[in-house]
């Protein structure tokens, strides 16, 4: 993991840590987390496998607080625990790094109560979110498309728990499970629509509509109404200048959808926010529901 992170008067939304119980990463108990060796006795190949898999139901199984992953849920029972075999539980790190743009991908990442931004930077601009990650997906579906890299910055804007994988475990794992390869093209073509949507969002849609996507779309990632969250970090999320956030997170507290005060921000109304928020939202939503479930 690149440890730069952004400076931090920018990486300012903050959400409550959910820790890990339980034991360490797969290094820590010497297991492989590498992919299967073809040429290896099946038996023993199989022995191996029932091993990894025991340990990671007695060593990775988050607290029943967190909330999992939804793709990995998807899963059939056996590729599900073939890919959690090759997982390991981490921490995410408010403003951590997880991968720079053109930087070879190491790990992806499923969150489950982490989640982490998708920044794409132009010449000398501030970076731009163009997508978001939570519980609902993955970060590094360039994997998926057997290219080494990412056009974007992938950092966390929400700390907390996830899955790590290393990229060629996973890639061992997409080999060898159709339904994971199934699902994750799924997931593929869900993240190609909100860039998509991020792209007309920017052009078309008013900052006040655009702030309160937003703020649902990390309500939802977080798991809760309140946020730590600072305007010049929804400045730089959102692309504008902060008196114009200032200006549309008041108008969103006149209306009594949320309240702000000194970083701090609550969720009021949820209804009222989905009706204020640009059709973005709703669009997203709907297209990960028909094609992910
Ligand atoms: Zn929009």
């Amino acid at each position: 993991m690149s440890d730069s992170p952004i400076p931090p008067a920018i990486a300012g939304l903050q959400q409550g840590g959910n820790p890990w119980s339980g034991c360490g990463p797969a290094g820590e108990v010497g297991l492989p987390n590498g992919p299967p060796r073809w040429g290896c006795v099946r038996q023993g190949t199989e022995l191996r496998r029932g091993l990894r898999k025991t340990l990671a139901i007695a060593c990775r199984k988050p607290p029943l607080t967190a909330p999992p992953n939804h793709l990995i849920d998807r899963l059939p029972r056996r590729a599900r625990s073939d890919l959690l075999a090759v997982c390991e539980p981490v921490q995410l790190v408010l403003s951590e790094v997880l991968s720079e743009a053109q930087a070879p991908t190491r790990h992806v990442y499923f969150p489950t109560d982490s989640f982490v931004s998708l920044v794409s930077r132009v010449d000398e601009h501030p970076g731009l979110e163009v997508g978001m990650v939570g519980s609902e997906g993955m970060v590094g579906v360039q994997v998926l498309m057997g290219v080494a890299a990412s056009p974007m910055r992938a950092l966390v804007q929400g700390a907390g728990s996830s899955w790590r994988v290393d990229a060629t475990a996973f890639k061992g794992e997409l080999e060898r499970s159709a339904a994971l390869r199934t699902l994750m093209s799924q997931y593929l073509y869900v993240v190609m629509a909100q860039m998509v949507s991020s792209a007309g969002c920017l052009r078309f849609h008013q900052i006040g509509p655009r702030l309160a996507r937003w703020l649902l779309m990390s309500q939802d990632r977080a798991h809760d109404e309140h946020f730590r969250v600072t305007h010049e970090f929804l400045a730089y999320m959102l692309g504008v200048r902060r008196v114009g956030v200032t200006e549309a997170a008041g108008e969103l507290q006149r209306q009594g959808l949320i309240t702000y005060h000194r970083g701090e921000l609550t969720v009021l109304d949820r209804g009222g926010l989905e009706a204020a928020a640009c059709s973005c939202y709703a669009a997203n939503r709907s297209v990960y529901g028909v094609h992910v479930g």
